[in-house]
């Protein structure tokens, strides 16, 4: 079968490998949809956990090709995505329901190989079926699930003012999240004017190009969705006292940033932080079959297999009007 490899920080190429063999308690999928993530960019740099050479891709979605003897809720043609976190179900922090710090994590796509490949396979109790959803909406499953804990980690109240900084894929899924969630309004902070036009179509209610030009002091929740380090220092000034601010962006791994610690007493701020989901895939699921979020306009462009690399340079770019880039290896 034909995969894209990540061989070392910096290298993509294509190679042909043998279809994966199953045990008994695992499932083969033939990927259909394959979702390009901030992650793999950062494992395309070397910044991120994950062992090399490595097949990327942990959002995405295919069809059931074959399942082990023991497997017993997925069958054969099952339209399915995948819950990439594999945790072990057995150490401290599995046992209390923290299966995302699992000491003896495995991520498929991070330290398994993953959904850039016309096969996968992962365990059964990792995959989900998506019903009639579509192949592209599948992959956003695990971007989805993510959105949806790091809400959960927030004391979210009806008719809150939160504000996004942010406007790529994630940020939007966090203001429709937020949405759902009871916010009152949602403000969008972006740099990118496309991204801003599509953030006022999709869940914003207003939307700033310019944190100068905005209130300071005023949200109930602030959600940073960039992982940069202007925003992240920012974000503080304008959650209103008692509020919260989720840094939900993935930073830079080495990178430090400046917080005025009286801020956070004087103003009695909440900052959280969240990491990757617990158990969050039959709701991504479910809010997706039942059109609460809607992940369709937030894909472009559609590329085969062969086109990986040119989808990480378009993200790493930041170029105009790319979102969450969809590879579909069959094609
Ligand atoms: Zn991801
Ligand atoms: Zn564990």
């Amino acid at each position: 079968m034909k995969v894209m490899m990540i061989e070392k920080a910096g290298l993509i190429s294509a190679k042909e490998v043998p279809i994966p063999v199953l045990d008994d308690f695992e499932v083969l999928i033939k990927v259909m949809s394959s979702g390009i993530c901030g992650t793999d960019v950062h494992i395309f740099h070397g910044e991120y956990l994950g062992s090399y050479p490595i097949v990327p891709g942990h959002e995405f979605s295919g069809i059931v090709e074959k399942v082990g003897k023991q497997v017993k809720r997925i069958k054969v043609g099952d339209h399915v995505a995948v819950e990439p976190n594999i945790a072990c179900d057995n150490c401290d922090n599995c046992l209390e329901n923290r299966q995302n710090f699992c000491v003896n994590w495995q991520g498929v796509g991070v330290s398994k190989p993953g959904g850039m490949a016309e096969y996968v396979k992962a365990p059964e109790k990792a995959v989900f079926s998506i019903g009639d959803l579509s192949f592209d909406e599948g992959a956003f499953c695990e971007p989805l699930s993510c959105v949806l804990h790091g809400v959960e980690q927030v004391p979210l109240k009806f008719g809150d003012r939160v504000l996004v900084l942010g406007a790529g894929p994630i940020g939007m899924l966090l203001a429709a999240t937020a949405k759902i969630r009871g916010a009152s309004s949602i403000t969008q902070v972006d740099k990118n004017e496309s991204r801003l036009e599509m953030a006022k179509s999709y869940a914003a209610d207003f939307i700033y190009n310019d944190l100068e030009t905005l209130k300071g002091q005023f949200f109930d929740v602030v959600i940073e969705a960039s992982g940069s380090k202007y925003l992240l220092e920012n974000s503080l000034h304008y959650a209103r006292e008692g509020g919260s601010v989720l840094f939900f962006g993935v930073p830079g791994k080495d990178l430090i940033i400046n917080l005025s610690p009286f801020e956070i007493f004087s103003r009695s701020l909440k900052i959280i932080g969240t990491y990757t989901s617990v158990r969050n895939s039959i709701q991504a699921i479910r809010l997706m079959q039942s059109h609460q979020i809607d992940v369709r306009p937030l894909i472009n462009p559609v590329l085969p297999l062969e086109a990986f690399g040119q989808g990480i340079q378009a993200l790493d770019e930041g170029r105009s009007g790319v979102m969450k880039v969809m590879i579909r290896p069959q094609q």
